[in-house]
């Protein structure tokens, strides 16, 4: 376990001087509202702001998504100059200001991948799942249509057995079919931590059932990093499982953009 279980008191960060601190943030649902369209999802000017500051006094601010790293670096600015580091794929893809890397598997599946997204637009797209080509991916997004989750699901299961390297990742809002890269967003974590060497204090925002349940008991499991938890919690049933793990819970992404604001206000504050 994590040795201090900090709620919304940010004074135990004062123990760590900003260097020595990672602030992490999943994107979607927590920097960047859900909109119906999630192609036209935007991060809250609030949070990009916050997260600036936060680079400002000297923080290492690293956005952890589902997304594609370069999507993260288009919305967020050039890794180079946001100073920020962007996890994409859910592990398998990093930007950071002093290096890049890409799971080797992400190239070799790009030619199924383009298959797979022939065949869903053929068949799926015509019933009105939206198809979402991420070229080392495919996500089939139905949200707003529940009922076609079946549909989504048996493509995908017929998809990983056509090939043995893709893996399928769902939720009720998303099926994703993509290489099964053996990463996940806490081992991606774990490995920025160890790269930058010296963090003492990790603050993760998220909000998602399965990716962002493993960063907690990831940071759990550390003896020697401290950890805080919060979850943008929507109100769902599935998410149940994640609160229970988080140190404190807010309830739209506006609420995650005030967390950040208040570490930045503290930070500002003790280390002028
Ligand atoms: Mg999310």
């Amino acid at each position: 376990m994590s040795k201090l279980p900090p709620r919304r008191d940010w004074a135990w960060i004062a123990h760590s001087g900003p260097h020595q601190i990672i602030v992490a943030c999943d994107n979607d649902g927590v920097l960047s509202p859900f909109v119906d369209d999630p192609l036209a999802a935007r991060p809250l000017p609030e949070a990009v702001a916050a997260l600036r500051r936060l680079v400002a006094v000297g923080v290492r601010v690293a956005i952890v998504s589902g997304r594609r790293a370069e999507y993260l670096e288009d919305r967020y600015g050039p890794s180079a100059e946001s100073r920020m580091t962007y996890i994409g794929m859910a592990g398998a893809e990093i930007i950071s200001p002093s290096y890049s890397w890409t799971a080797p598997l992400a190239r070799e599946m790009v030619p199924a991948i383009r298959k797979l997204v022939e065949r869903a637009s053929a068949i799926l797209a015509p019933k009105g799942i939206a198809i979402e080509d991420k070229v080392v991916s495919l996500v089939l997004h139905h949200r707003t249509a529940p009922e076609l989750i079946p549909l989504a699901l048996s493509f995908a299961a017929e998809s990983a057995i056509a090939y043995p390297n893709l893996t399928v990742s769902h939720n009720t809002a998303v099926t994703e079919i993509m290489p099964d890269f053996k990463i996940d967003k806490g081992i991606a974590l774990m490995e920025l931590i160890r790269r930058v060497g010296g963090i003492t204090s990790v603050i993760y925002l998220g909000d998602d059932p399965a990716n962002d349940e493993v960063v907690a008991d990831t940071l759990h499991g550390q003896d020697d990093v401290s950890s805080v938890i919060v979850t943008v919690a929507h109100g769902q049933l599935e998410q149940r499982s994640l609160v229970a793990k988080s140190d404190f819970t807010v309830p739209d992404a506006a609420g995650a953009a005030r967390v950040l604001n208040e570490v930045a206000d503290h930070l500002e504050l003790t280390s002028s």
